[in-house]
Parts: C-alpha cells; structure tokens; sequence
C-alpha cells in the first residue's frame, strides 16, 4: 500500500519536535525554547492534536489513527497531491465545475490537471473519467455534495469506481452533514486507496480555526504525519474546537434550521420570474440560474448582500451561488429581490 507514495516521501525520516520527543508528566519544561514566562501561548501545542482527535472520532464514529487534522482541507488537499504526485509528471483529475483548491494546489506542485466535466446536471461521466485516465494519474478527487452545484454523487457509484482505480481516490466530504446520503468514511477499511476530507469550517461553524479532516487507513496517516508541518493546528485552534465539539445539540439544531431555510429559500426563489432554476442542493448553499446573473449579482451588492457570481465556470452560465444565512438574513434577501426588476 506504501506504493503509492512518491519515494522521496516515504524514505523521508520525519521531523522531531521537542513535544514529540518527550510526552508524559513533568514540571520543568527546558527542551523547546520556549518562553518560560507564562501567558495563555507560551508553550508550543500538541502536535498530534490527541485531545481534539479523541473528541472527532467519538463524534463522527471513527478510530483516531484513521484521522489527520490540516489547516483546514485545504492543508490537506495540498498534502494530498504534495505526496502522491511527481511534479512535473504526474497529475490529478477533477470534475468541473468544482471545487476550486485542488487545481491551484495542483498548479502550486506544478502537477498537471485533467478535467472531465460533470455532465448538464452536474452528475460524473464515470465512462469518460475511466477514458482519460493515464498511469500518471495519481489522484482524484470527488467532491460530494458538490461545491457549487450541491448535489451529491452516488455512493454506489464511487464504490464502484474506487474498486477499479488504481490510484488515490479523495472523496471531499465538506458539505456531508446536510445530507442524507452516507459518509464514504465507512469505506476506508475496505479501500486502502480512499481518502476522506471533512472540516469543521461548514456545519460545525469554525471557518475562522482552520481545521479540516483527513479520514483514511492507519498506515496513510502515519506518512502524513510525518510530512506535515509539527504544529499546524493552533493550540487556541484546538482548544476552542474541543469546546464548540462539546455541544452537540447546538450543532444538530444550527444544521437542522439551515436545511429548514435551504427548503424556504428555494421556494421563494424559485417564484421569482427572473429565476429559471434553483439546482437542488444537498449542501447549505443553493446555485441559482437567473436570467441575467450579473444584473442579479450587482443589484444584489447595491443592497449589500454579497453572493458568489459563479457564471464563468464551467455549465453555471448565468449562476450565482448563494450561501443558506439566518433566516432574517435570508429574508433581508428575498425582500431585496422583490424589488428587482
Ligand atoms: C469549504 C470547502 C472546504 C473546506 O475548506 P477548509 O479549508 O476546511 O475551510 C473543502 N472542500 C470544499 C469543496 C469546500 O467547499
């Protein structure tokens, strides 16, 4: 299974911290360099993040050793690609329209990037992304629910393809809690080529800590942990995230009124006759194609309400895609609509 890294990975021998070197109880710490002077930061955090780990794995039902925590997915993204592909010669294969961080992170290694486009309803063309892959093509990477059109693939589908594709498969899990389909994480066991992203910049409403999850087998984290930067998530990161983690029904309450809104809001749009479709979504943000999406988006910041004008990406010609708010926020929009014209 360790095939699958580049060799300059694998034979890398791991940075050690002084945090890694000595763990247990003591009194006097001299072995980092720290500043002895205590204030809330002045000892360097736990590198393995043991305590939020713990905390993420009860709450999501998994094992730590499945789990590496990134500045955010996007850490691990660029980890992703950083390890499996050669630059200069391999290459990652994305279906556009979608998330934008794997082609810059791929471009960042100098990775070369094979699109093959999501068909009309935003659904793989699982035939031509087998056509178009080479024996260089090293990882792909699913993002489902998707980022902008917000419907999900089939699970059955990717099982499918993850059976058949040697290479490393990522299935990007941002939007998985407001949707009904299941997590790929209950697949790591049986694919050693999988890997799962999940974050807690969504959902769980921490976007300003920084914290993405990495779910795939234990011998995957192991390698990971030695390429990662020894203290990449904040100590104040990991503290906060332990305390916001604490409180599950806040958590299923906030989820439950955003799928609540996501159901309003379409309704309402979907009225307007300058709407022509409102995409079904299985994430907390609707893609909306109007009839003249620029008009729309200007109008809209005129009111200060700010959406993402999606209208040059790939089959969202006319789109915006607008983020599920509070329901006054989202009220403050369909009242700010009414008078467009
Ligand atoms: C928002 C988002 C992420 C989350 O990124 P973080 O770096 O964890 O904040 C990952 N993937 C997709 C598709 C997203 O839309």
């Amino acid at each position: 299974m360790t095939t699958y890294f580049r060799k300059n990975i694998l034979n890398l021998k791991a940075y050690s911290s002084a945090r890694d070197e000595f763990e247990g109880s003591a009194d006097v710490f001299l072995d980092a360099n720290e500043n002895p002077f205590a204030n809330e930061f002045n000892r360097y955090p736990d590198p393995h993040q043991s305590a939020l780990k713990i905390k993420i794995a009860e709450v999501k039902d998994i094992a730590t050793e499945n789990i590496l925590l990134g500045n955010g997915s996007d850490e691990c993204i660029d980890l992703i690609i950083r390890s499996f592909c050669e630059p200069g010669k391999d290459e990652i294969l994305v279906l556009p329209p979608t998330y934008g961080m794997y082609a810059v992170a791929a471009n960042i290694n100098d990775v070369k990037i094979i699109e093959v486009p999501l068909n009309e309803d935003f659904f793989p063309d699982w035939k031509k992304i087998a056509d178009s892959i080479s024996v260089n093509t090293k990882v792909v990477f699913l993002c489902s629910p998707n980022n902008p059109s917000g419907n999900t693939f089939s699970l059955e589908e990717m099982e499918l393809f993850l059976s058949n594709f040697k290479g490393i498969v990522v299935i990007d899990e941002a939007y998985i809690d407001f949707c009904l389909q299941n997590s790929a994480v209950n697949l790591i066991s049986k694919y050693p080529n999988l890997i799962v992203l999940q974050t807690l910049s969504k959902a769980w409403g921490l976007a300003g800590l920084r914290i993405g999850i990495m779910i795939a087998n234990a011998e995957f984290i192991r390698v990971f942990n030695k390429i990662k930067p020894p203290y990449n998530i904040s100590g104040i990161a990991q503290s906060s995230a332990l305390e916001i983690l604490a409180d599950f029904d806040s958590y299923a309450n906030k989820v439950k009124t955003i799928l609540d809104q996501r159901k309003v809001l379409t309704e309402k749009l979907t009225e307007f006759s300058f709407v022509i479709k409102v995409f079904p979504s299985d994430a907390n943000f609707l893609l909306v194609k109007f009839k003249e999406a620029d008009r729309v988006f200007t109008f809209l910041l005129n009111k200060k309400i700010i959406v993402r004008n999606r209208s040059t990406q790939l089959n969202c010609e006319n789109c915006l895609r607008i983020s599920i708010g509070t329901p006054e926020e989202n009220s403050r929009l369909i009242e700010a609509l009414k008078s467009f014209n």
